[in-house]
């Protein structure tokens, strides 16, 4: 594998590549990985000739302090992983590379709904800090087939907004979630939970599986209700247990029983915060 920490050196390296016809595949990740980054190594590596991921904990995503001072960074980890896995090319940038002119004028992103719901509203900010990282790195790497995962299932979409705004021509290849035996969604933040917080973790997923058996058509209201009042008996501080319109991520209070629904969840346990969710109607 190898390892570029400039801009320039690999879009030198990438624009040789493409030159020679190369179908190259990106997976943007902020380390700490896991199996679930790794299986969008390995998507990548059956859709493309070159795989390219990306490790860099992008500071104008984090919206809380806190939470970007404590993400995990276990980067010889990550690069012992990342050969494993056979993927080709490491990106590996400093702060200054990403962001060369400073990180106060950066573009702003018309977003609209995505940016008022759900990730969105408990997160200011957060979604303009995660296009303005995958905006750079995509200029950085021109990559024919984005590789991005479901469990930031708001993400993905508003990934998709920022693409169409910016007439980028990448495709987008959404990969299934990764979850523990247990159900638990993979993620970087579990690193950071005790023994006994990763046990009650799994709570998030089995609400969901219940709100995805409880669903039926007319009122939701109650299924939405029941998830929030579970999670707080679980010891959880939530931020949202949703049912939402899976296409337009338009929360629904009711379902016709033919739209395709997604549950969402975000929650605080102690001062982790997890989210997850699942396609209902697929
Ligand atoms: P992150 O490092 O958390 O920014 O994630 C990098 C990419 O990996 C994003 O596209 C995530 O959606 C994806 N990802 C994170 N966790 C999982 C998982 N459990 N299964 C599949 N993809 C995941």
């Amino acid at each position: 594998m190898i390892i570029f920490h400039l801009a320039d050196d690999i879009n030198q390296f990438i624009k040789t590549n493409r030159k020679s016809g190369i179908k190259t595949g990106f997976v943007p990740t902020m380390g700490a990985l896991h199996k679930g980054h790794l299986s969008l190594i390995e998507q990548s590596k059956s859709q493309s000739d070159l795989t390219i991921c990306s490790i860099f904990v992008n500071p104008t995503q984090f919206n809380d302090p806190k939470d970007f001072e404590k993400y995990p960074i276990t980067i010889d980890n990550d690069i012992l992983l990342l050969e494993k896995a056979g993927c080709d090319v490491l990106f590996l940038p400093s702060v200054k590379e990403i962001y060369p002119s400073g990180m106060s004028h950066l573009p702003h992103y018309d977003l609209g709904y995505l940016e008022s719901v759900l990730e969105g509203k408990y997160r200011p900010g957060h979604f303009q800090g995660v296009c303005q990282v995958v905006h750079r790195l995509l200029q950085i790497t021109e990559p024919d087939i984005l590789f991005l995962g479901q469990k930031d299932f708001q993400q993905c979409m508003v990934i998709k907004r920022m693409i169409e705004l910016t007439n980028l021509p990448v495709a987008i290849s959404i990969c299934p979630t990764l979850r523990e035996e247990d159900g638990l969604a993979m993620s970087s933040r579990n690193m950071r939970l005790n023994k006994d917080e990763r046990n009650t973790a799994v709570e998030i997923s089995r609400i969901l599986t219940m709100m995805k058996q409880q669903l039926q058509p007319g009122s939701v209201i109650q299924i939405k209700a029941d998830a929030a009042e579970y999670l707080l008996q679980k010891g959880f501080k939530p931020d949202y247990a949703e049912l939402a319109n899976a296409d337009t991520l338009a929360l629904i209070d009711e379902w016709n029983g033919k739209d395709k629904v997604v549950a969402l969840i975000a929650a605080y346990l102690n001062d982790v915060r997890l989210i997850d969710n699942m396609l209902i109607h697929e």
